[in-house]
């Protein structure tokens, strides 16, 4: 059965899966979500025999209803490869009495990569289905992990160009070599002056404008987004939730049909929607934990039902969830207001306008799915500190986010139900906050002594993304005010 895809804000016709993709953002500002979420039509102990690649195909094929079988393996096959350090792509570590879900395996060691890696190959394919022969400039706005995945995964892919807007303070120094040591002549990365926020502000603002697209129309040029508000990068984060059940059920550590809970570090409201979807489509999650840091605005929404971005944005050591906006949940309040495009509409014009909205007490009932938390720095700190001692595991800012979230749930619960934490990053992504949070004589040393150093402690060998970066060349130095990005935009693509 087909499924299409109608925006969140208004009653506009839906569209086909290949045409959302194309899209990234519905005309009226809502976001795609699909008319139906499809049950799994395999059953979990025939997923349990699969790979990667198999799930993904079993998985993205209910959403992308209108790919052909040899379209979807084909991208799948193209994303799924080499790139990644291991075959298992996402393999399942067991830490502490929990399952911790490495999701860092691919080309720039953030989980970005899953769903980053093959939506060039989506938005390509998606392209010719519909006959498009503009070339599809790719605009995205980063917190630091998704403009790194975005341009790796697009850079040299023809008919394509990309164009990232980062905060210029508000990355981590890895992640801005990163970004601004890309090669490829269809990559333009840009810092501007501001955080986050501003970035994906001026971003959206740049995909609405009606002028812009016109003069983009007559010079052979569209937008397209990589954001995770693209469809294209959320169907294939479900796949990796139940890739990681069939997982657990194949290495006996589960039954069929068990139910088991998992923890995300959130920012975007992206991850953690994904395994909402996965939930939905009959993957036997219980609770899902949405972990936050500082910026805890989803913990606040969850606890009281108003979501209120009016408060001081904190630059944390998880700068990827440093977000007063997440635009992902949107689709949940959709879902939550019975799929009512009025109803959303108007608590999303509440929070452009006042910057914050309230659910009522039946849209709240229906959040019972969730539980909110979060870990302030310190707390961060402590719990990558105390599981590399008591289990020479390191692990990341962002998944320390989610460990330490996952004790407040435990003690707040008594629940013990089996539980994945989705593991964001390599700790090589974050080294300096990792490091000095194991031990403060760290703070000394230089960015790759530190590298060297954490993986001697770790017993891992570096990564390849990181082993790049040490020589390469700046070859991207644009920087520019909110304002002008519309300017620069221009400039690259040659438009008067
Ligand atoms: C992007 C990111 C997150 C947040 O994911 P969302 O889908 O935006 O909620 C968490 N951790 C890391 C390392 C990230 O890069």
């Amino acid at each position: 059965m087909e499924v299409l895809y109608k925006s969140t804000r208004s009653d506009i016709a839906p569209v086909k899966a290949s045409q959302a993709i194309l899209k990234g953002l519905s005309e009226d500002g809502g976001l795609f979500v699909p008319d139906r979420i499809p049950a799994l039509d395999k059953s979990l102990s025939e997923l349990s025999k699969m790979t990667y690649g198999e799930v993904a195909y079993e998985v993205m094929k209910l959403f992308l209803t209108d790919f052909t079988e040899e379209e979807l393996k084909n991208c799948i096959n193209k994303a799924y490869d080499s790139k990644f350090d291991t075959e298992e792509i996402a393999p399942l570590v067991e830490a502490d009495g929990a399952y911790y879900l490495e999701l860092f395996h691919g080309a720039t060691i953030a989980f970005k990569d899953m769903a980053l890696s093959i939506l060039p190959h989506l938005l390509i394919t998606s392209a010719k289905k519909n006959d498009v022969k503009n070339e599809i400039v790719i605009l995205t706005a980063t917190s630091g992990d998704t403009g790194k995945a975005a341009l790796a995964g697009f850079a040299g892919v023809e008919g394509t160009k990309i164009i990232v807007f980062y905060p210029k303070n508000g990355v981590s120094p890895i992640q801005e070599k990163q970004m601004v040591t890309q090669k490829g002549d269809n990559t333009h990365v840009v810092g501007i002056h501001g955080n986050f926020d501003d970035a994906q502000t001026g971003v959206k603002t740049l995909f609405n404008d009606k002028e812009l697209a016109k003069e983009m129309e007559e010079a052979g040029f569209q937008f397209s987004s990589a954001n995770s508000i693209n469809i294209g990068r959320l169907v294939p984060q479900i796949v990796y939730y139940v890739y990681s059940y069939a997982k657990l059920m194949a290495e006996g550590e589960i039954k069929e049909g068990e139910v088991i809970n998992v923890v995300v570090p959130t920012g975007n409201f992206g991850n953690i929607l994904a395994a909402y979807y996965a939930k939905n489509m009959g993957l036997p999650i219980g609770k899902l934990i949405c972990a936050s840091n500082d910026n805890k605005v989803l913990y606040d929404f969850f606890k009281t039902g108003t979501y209120d971005r009016n408060r001081e944005f904190v630059l944390t050591t998880s700068p990827s969830m440093d977000i007063l906006i997440s635009s992902n949940l949107e689709r949940l309040i959709y879902r939550i207001a019975g799929e009512s495009s009025e109803k959303n509409a108007e608590l999303m014009g509440a929070l452009t306008g006042e910057g914050k909205y309230t659910i009522t007490e039946d849209m709240k009932a229906l959040l019972d799915d969730f539980y909110g938390n979060y870990a302030s720095e310190k707390e961060t700190a402590e719990v990558i500190k105390a599981l590399y001692e008591q289990c020479g595991y390191v692990i990341d800012t962002h998944t320390a986010v989610a460990a330490s979230v996952y004790g407040k749930y435990k003690e707040d619960t008594e629940d013990e139900t089996k539980t994945v934490i989705a593991s964001t990053a390599s700790p090589f992504k974050f080294t300096r906050s990792v490091m000095e949070a194991i031990d403060t004589k760290y703070s000394s040393m230089g960015d790759f002594e530190l590298v060297d150093e954490l993986s001697k402690i770790a017993n891992v060998s570096v990564p390849n993304a990181i082993e790049e970066i040490r020589t390469a060349p700046v070859v991207h130095k644009t920087v520019c005010d909110r304002t002008e990005m519309k300017t620069v935009v221009k400039d690259f693509l040659g438009i008067k």
